[in-house]
């Protein structure tokens, strides 16, 4: 069954909550903590997308490239917490951000969250989950948590060399760079059957694959940072469809009765690290 994660309020960093309580009458920006989705060509096009300039990957479906999968199996990868077990604590256990079930394209505030929370726990327009890095940049400073992949895959992208230490205007709801690009740093995981995962802000110099390269569920692709449109270090997981559309992982009374992780819920109300066997090797 599912359990509710713990309330907002109580574990709330203070600077994050003036940060939302300033954000929040702003609006207009549409989007909060990082890059809105960006895998139409349009997206290409706006200036503030993490992903604009990089050098995108044609993902088109490559039958001989893909494994294609366990036989018989058409359904969705189901997915495990992709950060590294050990550093899992060091991610926040109720400072999370997930995808807008909203429609309506209205202020920042404007959004359903899966179990039918609205904002904070989404922002409008929001197409992925965002886990925080608890303690913010010292704890980056202090080797972040180790990104890895959700399920086994091909990589069909890999951006690295964007600066790490995009942070929040509080009177703006934009994120600076310090005056460098508004990129990210990021992953993007080819899984069977088209199905992609994507995982965005990473830290400059961390990214640890390279396009074409398979890897197991469990690999490690980098470390959390604040690359691109992101106001803290934090990961943006994001799942897409064969069709590329973005899809919730979390089920819930939004969202719907299927879960795309392995486990959704783990004792620390963080999905669970366990790896679907079928999709990728036990850890
Ligand atoms: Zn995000």
């Amino acid at each position: 069954m599912l359990q509710r994660p713990p309330p907002l309020p109580v574990l709330i960093p203070t600077a994050l909550l003036a940060f939302l309580a300033a954000c929040a009458p702003q609006g207009g920006g549409g989007d909060g903590f990082d890059d809105p989705v960006d895998v139409s060509a349009a997206d290409d096009a706006t200036p503030l997308d993490g992903s604009s300039g990089d050098a995108r990957v044609d993902v088109a479906p490559d039958a001989a490239a893909v494994d294609p999968g366990p036989p018989g199996r058409r359904e969705p990868p189901r997915f495990a917490f992709p950060i590294d077990p050990p550093d899992r604590s060091r991610i926040h256990p109720g400072l999370f951000f997930g995808v807008d079930h909203d429609p309506a394209d209205g202020d920042a505030i404007d959004c359903l969250a899966y179990d039918g929370r609205r904002f904070p726990f989404c922002y409008d327009g929001h197409e992925g989950s965002d886990f925080v890095l608890d303690g913010g940049f010292r704890t980056m400073d202090d080797g972040s948590a180790r990104v890895v992949a959700a399920a086994g895959g091909r990589v069909v992208e890999a951006v690295d060399g964007n600066y790490d230490r995009c942070s929040g205007d509080l009177q703006m709801f934009e994120p600076t760079c310090d005056g460098h690009p508004i990129r990210s740093n990021k992953v993007v995981i080819e899984h069977a059957h088209g199905w992609r995962s994507r995982y965005l802000h990473l830290m400059q110099g961390s990214v640890t694959v390279q396009i074409g390269e398979q890897v197991d569920c469990g690999a490690l692709l980098g470390l959390v940072g604040s690359s691109g449109r992101s106001y803290t270090p934090h990961l943006h997981f994001e799942v897409l469809d064969p069709t590329s559309e973005s899809v919730d992982p979390f089920a819930g009374e939004v969202s719907g009765e299927t879960s795309l992780w392995a486990e959704q819920r783990a004792d620390d109300f963080l999905p669970g690290a366990a790896c679907d066997p079928a999709w990728g090797p036990a850890r």
